[in-house]
């Protein structure tokens, strides 16, 4: 299939997504090659479904190609960016969407476990950014697209590192935003709420998941492709004059 072939939102552009192998990741990719996109997966230890999605992606009819990346590793994310312009010639959207969520007590938390939650959740995001931004202003334009979280709006016990990261990358896009906008950058966030995948399911069961779940407005939880459908538009065009915002698919539950 050619470039002209294709029809959608994202027709013609390189996106490359981290933690692609599984969950939002997952459906991030899928949802962008669905757009027109050519994806640039990069995963950690899920070999198998990074895989497993490249293929899917190449059989409905775009280009896939799966990277191993430690996001915490500034010389593995840049070998990661490098590896992926080089197979596919740019990059034109990034998603920072990989993320770990471990959960214990303020006063219990050892500094190596804060250390880790920003290394993995928000430095990761100022490596990939450094990383892709000299391409993307080189060619005059490029989106990006930072997985937040509704715990980085509202904070939450238990898990103040990860809250800290995500608030980060909040204001990392703000600031990038203001830095490059009128060199054609844009950058946002997308902050779910509690969200069917491995992260998301560790709180959906039992009575605190029932418990929060009926607290929702709209009275369920998010699915990984309601979230993807929010980060598409953030790369779209579509969305061209959304700079330094978030979006909030997050059943209602906070309306900032
Ligand atoms: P999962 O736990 O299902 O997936 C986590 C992803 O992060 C995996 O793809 C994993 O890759 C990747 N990852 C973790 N550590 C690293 C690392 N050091 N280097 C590279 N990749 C890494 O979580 P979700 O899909 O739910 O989460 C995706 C994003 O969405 C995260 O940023 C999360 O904080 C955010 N989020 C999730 C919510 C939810 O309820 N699910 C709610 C709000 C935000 P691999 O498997 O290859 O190791």
């Amino acid at each position: 299939m050619t470039d002209e072939d294709r029809a959608g939102s994202l027709r013609g552009r390189v996106v490359a997504v981290t933690g692609g192998g599984r969950g939002i990741g997952r459906a991030v990719a899928l949802a962008a090659a669905a757009e027109g996109a050519d994806v640039a997966l990069a995963y950690h230890d899920s070999e198998a479904g990074a895989k497993e999605v490249a293929d899917l992606v190449r059989r409905a009819g775009t280009q896939a190609e799966a990277f191993r990346c430690d996001v915490t590793d500034r010389d593995q994310v840049f070998a990661f960016v490098r590896a992926a312009e080089e197979r596919f010639g740019r990059i034109d959207g990034l998603v920072n969407n990989a993320g770990i969520m471990p959960s214990t007590p303020f006063l219990e938390m050892a500094a190596a476990e804060w250390e880790q939650v920003i290394a993995t959740d928000l430095t990761s995001a100022f490596h990939t950014c450094q990383a892709v931004l000299p391409g993307m202003l080189a060619r005059g334009g490029g989106s990006i697209v930072s997985i937040a979280s509704r715990l980085g709006l509202a904070g939450w016990p238990g898990v103040a590192h990860y809250a800290s990261a995500k608030a980060g990358v909040i204001a990392l896009a703000k600031s990038i935003s203001r830095e490059f906008g009128r060199r054609g950058i844009r950058a946002n966030c997308v902050a779910p709420g509690v969200t069917n995948t491995d992260m998301g399911r560790t709180v959906m069961s039992g009575e605190v998941g029932r418990r929060r779940m009926a607290e929702l407005p709209l009275g369920r939880f998010g699915e990984p492709d309601e979230v993807a459908a929010c980060v598409v538009f953030l790369l779209s065009d579509a969305s061209s004059l959304l700079l330094g915002q978030t979006l909030n698919p997050n059943s209602g539950g906070l309306m900032p």
